[in-house]
């Protein structure tokens, strides 16, 4: 089968590595020449509105999915009036928008934190007024890895505040004070069957994930998965989507933000899982039975981010896989991950400070 991923990063690199077993062969859609997947498979160097290459794509491909969320709606309606393209439009543009996000969330009845849509410095006065300090306020659109967003704590913090973020469509949060943050990996196939993977316990450094570590006794886990149902069966979803948690210290569990698409949290399934996020997420575009989630051993993942640590001295470590995306090293830049497999919970936590000690992360 042939499969079309618009993006070309190293999480369609990954989706490509997963689908080599089942002789799946790959077509990516990347601006960049620097494309990391383009070693899996064939590169259409060309920009995400092109339409000539997306004509290349469609001939290309079976069925087409997406790495990369900010397409253009036009993009992907063409794309999806000619050829099977999962996730669905809808799906993708309620991601992209943390407002829609967070209405779909409450009309689910998905707990969350307390928000107020913000266009104005008056209306943030007046939102600040509502919510209280702290509180957090972040660009709808285009925000990652904790960019476009300001912590507001204290009063001091408030005026200048929408400017600041570039005069753009903002929304403001009520800051929790959460105990950990969770995620839980889904999957939905085309026939509406759902998996989730075991919740992964995130730790992250600057708003950048440090590290995910997959919990199958987690108590909030059958709450998470039902929220994460009713999201996938509200958008008709088909394929990986990552649902983002806080866990406040009184164990409620308030839903932060979705992607629609697989995720570094998940990056652990791929030999700590029976099945990999990507071999699901390809499972399901492609139409093919669900894998199963269960976690197959303690483990846990670490990012590799802005510099590389010695690759002998990683790989020297007992359990210890490495991932190295062929991405030139940038301060805050994901260029890899180790994940950390063992027998034990004990064996794991000494392997995983073994590991750690030989970062050089540097997250700009
Ligand atoms: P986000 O881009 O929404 O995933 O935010 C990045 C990180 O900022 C999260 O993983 C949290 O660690 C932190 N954060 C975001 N929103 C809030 C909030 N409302 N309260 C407390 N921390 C937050």
């Amino acid at each position: 089968m042939h499969i079309g991923i618009v993006g070309g990063g190293q999480l369609g690199r990954m989706l490509a590595q997963a689908g080599a077993p089942l002789d799946m062969r790959f077509t990516f859609l990347d601006p960049s020449t620097q494309a990391c997947a383009a070693s899996q498979g064939v590169h259409l160097c060309a920009d995400w509105d092109d339409e000539e290459a997306h004509q290349a794509l469609i001939e290309a491909s079976d069925v087409i999915t997406f790495e990369f969320e900010n397409v253009s709606t036009m993009a992907l309606t063409q794309l999806a009036e000619q050829r099977p393209a999962f996730p669905p439009a809808k799906a993708l543009e309620t991601a992209r928008d943390r407002g829609a996000e967070k209405s779909l969330f409450q009309s689910l009845d998905i707990a969350i934190a307390p928000i107020a849509l913000i266009e104005s410095q008056e209306d943030l006065d007046r939102a600040v007024a509502e919510i209280g300090l702290p509180a957090v306020l972040k660009t709808r659109t285009l925000g990652y890895d904790g960019k476009g967003q300001k912590v507001l704590r204290s009063a001091d913090y408030v005026p200048g505040s929408v400017a600041e973020l570039g005069d753009v469509p903002l929304i403001l949060e009520g800051f929790i004070d959460f105990d950990h943050e969770v995620s839980a990996i889904a999957v939905r196939g085309r026939d509406g069957e759902v998996r989730v993977w075991p919740l992964s316990r995130n730790e992250h450094r600057q708003g950048i994930l440090h590290r995910a570590e997959p919990q199958p006794d987690h108590p909030l886990y059958a709450r998470a998965a039902d929220y994460a149902t009713r999201v996938l069966d509200a958008l008709e979803y088909v394929g990986v989507m990552a649902f983002e948690f806080f866990v406040t210290r009184d164990g409620e569990l308030l839903a932060n933000e979705i992607a629609p698409r697989v995720h570094n949290s998940g990056h652990w399934s791929i030999e700590g899982a029976t099945t990999s996020q990507f071999e699901n997420h390809l499972r399901a575009v492609a139409g093919l039975p669900l894998g199963d989630t269960t976690r197959l051993v303690p483990c846990a993942m670490l990012n590799i981010i802005g510099a590389f640590p010695d690759r002998d001295a990683v790989l020297s470590v007992a359990g210890a896989r490495l991932h190295d995306y062929d991405k030139a090293p940038r301060p805050g830049r994901k260029i890899g991950h180790v994940t950390v497999l063992a027998p034990d919970e004990a064996t794991l936590a000494e392997r995983v400070a073994a590991v750690e000690a030989l970062l050089v992360n540097d997250l700009g």
